[in-house]
């Protein structure tokens, strides 16, 4: 294929939150000329199909991947070993794969082997997202103003690189270039952390009796609110992503548990100090994310 030009086919494995995003704004952008994208489910077929996301939508894998140029993984991490082994001798040579996966080590370290030689695998992730799924809940503009980070390795083809960094410049995205290894470790505090305690948080209200928890969620203010929002997340994926990023997560809990020990011996002594420069620590933290 021609890495400079438009792309002639691209097939999207997937068709949820993200994928029906990003096919949104490259299909506003002239990136490709034909479009395909399988999905497991009727259901979810006939609503791709009704939001004419792309020209040919299926539940066979194989016909939607012929002859495609681009391929782009949207599915739970956990379900690509199943794709990958079922498409392996069907993909056009020269192709380039590559995946919207919010975790990297373990499911490259899983498919690599399931990837021909002659097909180039940059794998990626938007960090961009809600906590709603399918095609439906898809939107144009999703990805504007953040951050894309690609993990290829140091044989990855560069032309196939750069057309996977142009497609997410292109969608509104900045780049990064990372090892899978660090892309978790950072992953795992800023995004998988959080999600864990929203899933805890969220469940010890549920396991309250009844009185509290109807009380709880009559008076919810914003910050038990934003707690359920993330815990709303898909459950699937969730789990994909925790079992396929366990060293990361688990070394970050570590930490974040010796820190909450302090906060909370803080409290049983009322270290008023220890809490003043905590909070305010983590107010200067806001203060830079904002910025
Ligand atoms: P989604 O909206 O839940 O859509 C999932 C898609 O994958 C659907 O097309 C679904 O098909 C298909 N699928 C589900 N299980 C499958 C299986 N076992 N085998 C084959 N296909 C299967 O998902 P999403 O939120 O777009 O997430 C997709 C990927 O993006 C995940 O790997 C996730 O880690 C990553 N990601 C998500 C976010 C986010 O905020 N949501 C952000 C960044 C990256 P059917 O409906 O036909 O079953």
């Amino acid at each position: 294929m021609k890495f400079k030009n438009r792309i002639n086919k691209v097939a999207f494995i997937g068709m949820g939150l993200i994928n029906s995003s990003l096919v949104r704004d490259l299909k506003m952008n002239n990136f490709y000329n034909y479009a395909s994208a399988y999905s497991r489910r009727t259901s979810t077929i006939n609503k791709i199909k009704k939001l004419k996301l792309v020209n040919y939508e299926g539940s066979d894998v194989r016909k939607v991947i012929q002859d495609a140029d681009l391929i782009i993984i949207g599915i739970p991490v956990a379900a690509y070993e199943n794709i990958f082994k079922k498409v392996y001798n069907f993909i056009k040579p020269g192709a380039i794969i590559t995946d919207v996966g919010s975790v990297k080590m373990e499911v490259i370290k899983n498919v690599s082997k399931l990837i021909p030689k002659n097909v180039n695998f940059i794998p990626g992730h938007p960090i961009a997202g809600t906590e709603k799924s399918g095609p439906e809940s898809g939107f144009s503009g999703l990805f504007k103003k953040g951050w894309c980070i690609l993990t290829p390795n140091k044989n990855s083809n560069p032309e196939a690189i750069k057309i996977i960094k142009n497609m997410w410049e292109l969608v509104g995205m900045k780049v990064d270039i990372m090892s899978p290894k660090h892309h978790d470790d950072v992953l795992a505090i800023t995004s998988h952390i959080p999600h864990i305690i929203a899933y805890s948080i969220v469940g010890t209200v549920a396991n309250l009796e009844n009185t509290i928890k109807k009380e709880v969620i009559k008076y919810a203010a914003s910050g038990f609110r934003d707690f359920t929002r993330i815990a709303a997340s898909d459950p699937i994926m969730w789990r994909d992503i925790i079992l396929n990023n366990k060293s990361s997560i688990l070394k970050m809990l570590n930490l974040f548990k010796k820190d909450l020990s302090k906060l909370e011996v803080a409290i049983e002594k009322d270290n008023g100090r220890f809490l003043l420069s905590l909070f305010s620590k983590t107010r200067k933290v806001r203060k830079d994310i904002i910025k």
